[in-house]
């Protein structure tokens, strides 16, 4: 894991913060906003966005789904932020699924105080560990790192008897 720039970091959270202030949660109440820094440099940012049906997407999924749809595949660092009147945001189990499926153990994983000032860093391994993902599938010959991986053998021949 490497360090950002202490400017970065300070531009992650403002975006961050910036999105949350922007989010759609008028049921939860819960607002958070993620700003996400691409392979590329490039920075994608989230929120939550609610629906009456008790629906719901969260910050980091509407980050990582901006930044697929733009091409790329890797987080170098996500900065979450969460409600003005709470802790540390730290994101749910369904994001951390979602976050791992384009993360390495260089991956950062800021998780915020509400005025984006202290907070923790994490890796992948620390908030998923021994996580399913796409190495998983690739040994079934599926999914983008199935090239990568030679699939196990699954069966063997049994031995004639003469
Ligand atoms: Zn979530």
């Amino acid at each position: 894991m490497t360090t950002l720039s202490k400017e970065k970091q300070a531009q992650l959270a403002w975006l961050a913060i910036t999105a949350r202030d922007n989010a759609y949660a008028p049921y939860s109440h819960h607002p958070v906003g993620v700003a996400l820094l691409a392979g590329s440099g490039a920075v994608y940012t989230g929120a939550n966005c609610e629906f009456a049906n008790f629906d719901c997407t969260c910050a980091e999924n509407t980050a990582i789904a901006a930044m697929a749809a733009a091409g790329e595949r890797y987080i170098d660092t996500i900065v979450i932020v969460g409600p003005a009147t709470g802790g540390v945001c730290m994101p749910c189990g369904r994001c951390r699924q979602r976050i791992q499926e384009f993360a390495d153990s260089k991956t950062r994983i800021h998780c915020l105080k509400p005025d984006g000032q202290k907070g923790r860093v994490f890796t992948i391994a620390q908030l998923l560990p021994h996580a399913f993902g796409p190495q998983d599938m690739a040994v079934l010959g599926l999914g983008p790192l199935a090239r990568q991986v030679k699939p196990k053998k699954t069966a063997t021949k049994a031995k004639r008897r003469t």
